[in-house]
């Protein structure tokens, strides 16, 4: 039976059948009316601790599945064992190896366990959006496709992106890339979907060793700064926060990692810089030579008379 038969079905003797016309415009208009924004919910993030991440790439795998996104190919970087090797509009995780040999120009304190020099080790870290609370992807955005949404995310709405790539230049940490398949901009959406039905996010949930942690940023940040002190207690001096804390030229980050080492070994901006504070001379340059364009036309033009 079609729809309109079982819409007939249901239509008493006597009665009108219902009017096609007024149920298929409501059809075509209605998703484009403005609906009620969400209730604002508390702010939600990640806290990644870097330190008990077991390089087994869990999260990559859980993003991919849960996303649907689609495989990157099998290219063997040879830089290291990781070879998704960047975030990409497919790859919105990635989980980076980095292995460091001994270092015997790096001298440290003899104990009962260490000659005196560096020992080798792997640093593993799953790499991700850093939700950022000031985002340059969003502010460079012309047309407001990137937003904040209600759990203070950055999310990227692909039906209102254009693929001008504005973002892609703006973010500091190289997230975004533009898809080849459809031409917009793709990155990490803190599994929107899956909060607003009040689940975890795919890679938090798949990590085994809770490298990943998920929950309101305020309380993350409290964990993380106890698990720093922990670390210190354990004699690991070089553990501290990435991003917990606005800096100079950036906002904090909803994001934010526990590292043993400097940023850049990680593949981090040392001092991430919001492009918009950078180029505040270049816009008042622009403005001033306005100003001036039209002073100089408008005395030609007075003094032309
Ligand atoms: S990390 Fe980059 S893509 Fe993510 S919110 Fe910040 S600026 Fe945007
Ligand atoms: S929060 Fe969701 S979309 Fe973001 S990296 Fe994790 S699984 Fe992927
Ligand atoms: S699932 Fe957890 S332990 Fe495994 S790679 Fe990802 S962050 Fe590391």
């Amino acid at each position: 039976m079609t729809i309109r038969e079982k819409e007939l079905a249901g239509v008493s003797p006597g009665s009108d059948p219902p009017r096609r016309l007024p149920v298929l415009l409501a059809h075509l208009v209605d998703p484009f009316r403005r609906q009620p924004a969400p209730e604002p919910a508390p702010a939600t993030g990640f806290y990644t601790d870097t330190t008990v991440c077991i390089g087994c790439k869990a999260c990559e795998v859980a993003c991919k599945q849960w996303n649907q996104l689609p495989a990157d190919g099998f290219d063997w970087t040879g830089n290291s064992y990781d070879n998704t090797g960047t975030l990409s509009a497919t790859s919105w995780r990635q989980v980076k190896f980095i292995e460091q040999l001994p270092s015997r120009s790096v001298p440290v304190l003899p104990g009962p366990e260490s000659d005196g020099f560096d020992p080798a080790r792997w640093l593993m870290m799953s790499d991700v959006c850093k939700h950022c609370e000031t985002a340059p992807c969003q502010q460079a955005c012309p047309t407001g496709a990137i937003i904040h949404n209600e759990f203070d995310n950055v999310y990227i709405q692909p039906d209102i992106c254009n693929g001008c790539a504005y973002c892609i230049a703006a973010c500091p940490f190289g997230v975004i890339t533009r898809a080849t398949i459809d031409g917009h901009a793709h990155k990490c959406t803190l599994c929107y979907d899956r909060q607003r039905d009040g689940l975890v996010p795919a890679c938090a949930k798949a990590c085994p060793t809770e490298s990943i942690q998920f929950g309101p940023i305020d309380e993350l940040r409290e964990r993380a700064r106890q698990r720093v002190e922990e670390l210190h207690r354990r004699g690991v001096a070089g553990a501290y926060l990435y991003g917990d804390e606005p800096g100079p030229s950036y906002s904090a980050l909803n994001s934010f990692y526990l590292l043993v080492d400097r940023p850049s070994v990680y593949g981090l901006p040392e001092m991430p810089v919001n492009p918009w504070l950078a180029m505040k001379g270049d816009y008042l340059r622009v403005a001033l030579s306005g100003v001036l364009s039209i002073a100089v036309l408008l005395a030609a033009l007075l003094g032309g008379r």
